[in-house]
């Protein structure tokens, strides 16, 4: 055991809360010192339970080399401010907001290492609900530190984002990445795009869609009520159907924001009621229209997010 001498630069973080009755230290890599109880780190992480173990195992196997104020002192690899937001995930109290990507991961990278399951669930929920913000962003990190979920949440997001956008960005940490993590980004929205516009295009998903509500009239279909010029809409099936023409140009619109941004926010049911508005039709369908629409679009956004969930985001681990 040694003691630290006069002239060693020890500081406290102004702001940490002052811990009652703390009976150890840690000191961050950058000698801040974060007093503590050992009963709140040990209920909080294993990885701290076991470091505190073994400091009341004899003095030559302490592995403490240093005290202070007659406290037992823990050297941490992390600097204060990694330690410090870790550390408000084990006291008592409700820990601060994680307003920030970087902040999010790197309690992400800490919460695993100490295995402390509280601060790791938030840093995952703040990761996601700050990768919608920047996803490009959040998908370079997530690959630059090998956090498979994160990548995987990361890349999905990214759908939303048009492909130029993607390209061009300026993002400092997409810098961080491989051209090959980056290719393996553009793959994956290539695939979601391809097997997301192939499906809505197709009369399989009109099919289940009219099975799902058999005694629904679907006003798209031609009856001969208003569109007298009907038009044979073929899907990549071969398969060819009648339906109306404001309903065909509307769904070529779709396909074509699809592959642009695949993802279900990129439809709405504003769009598919313009297109019916300005088409020839009659008071028997303006009448269900609206609501006809909407419960189309609702459906389609389900089926957008269904099948992008079936395509697997691969990780390779080996790619920086
Ligand atoms: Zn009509």
């Amino acid at each position: 055991m040694t003691s630290l001498s006069d002239d060693e630069p020890i500081r406290s973080s102004p702001s940490f809360p002052t811990v009652v009755l703390a009976d150890v230290i840690l000191r961050s890599s950058d000698d801040v010192e974060f007093r503590m109880c050992k009963g709140m780190l040990a209920q909080a992480s294993p990885v701290f339970a076991e470091t505190i173990a073994r400091l009341s195992a004899s003095d030559a196997e302490k592995g403490v080399d240093e005290r202070v104020d007659d406290l037992p002192m823990i050297p941490v690899a992390e600097p204060a401010a990694d330690l410090e937001l870790l550390l408000h995930f084990c006291l008592p109290r409700a820990p601060p907001d994680i307003s920030d990507l970087s902040c999010a991961v790197r309690l992400l990278e800490s919460a695993k290492k100490y295995r402390v399951e509280w601060a790791l669930d938030c840093a995952r929920a703040a990761f996601v609900q700050l990768a919608e913000d920047e996803p490009i962003r959040a998908y370079a990190i997530a690959c630059r530190l090998n956090l498979e979920d994160e990548a995987r949440e990361a890349a999905r997001l990214c759908l939303r984002i048009p492909l130029a956008t993607l390209i061009d960005s300026e993002v400092e940490e997409i810098g961080d990445i491989g051209a090959k993590a980056f290719k393996r980004l553009l793959v994956y929205r290539q695939t979601c795009a391809s097997v997301v516009v192939g499906r809505i295009a197709s009369w399989a998903w009109v099919d289940a869609l009219c099975i799902a509500a058999p005694d629904t009239k679907w006003l798209w279909f031609s009856d001969g009520c208003c569109d007298k010029m009907p038009v044979n809409r073929t899907d990549y099936t071969g398969r060819r159907e009648v339906c109306k023409k404001w309903w065909d140009t509307y769904m070529k619109g779709v396909a074509e924001k699809l592959r642009s941004c695949t993802w279900e926010g990129a439809v709405s049911s504003r769009d598919g009621l313009q297109h019916f508005l300005r088409s020839k039709n009659c008071y028997l369908c303006r009448a269900g229209a609206a609501e006809h629409i909407d419960q189309f679009t609702e459906n389609l956004r389900a089926e957008i997010a269904a099948q992008i969930s079936t395509i697997p985001y691969v990780f390779d681990p080996s790619l920086p």
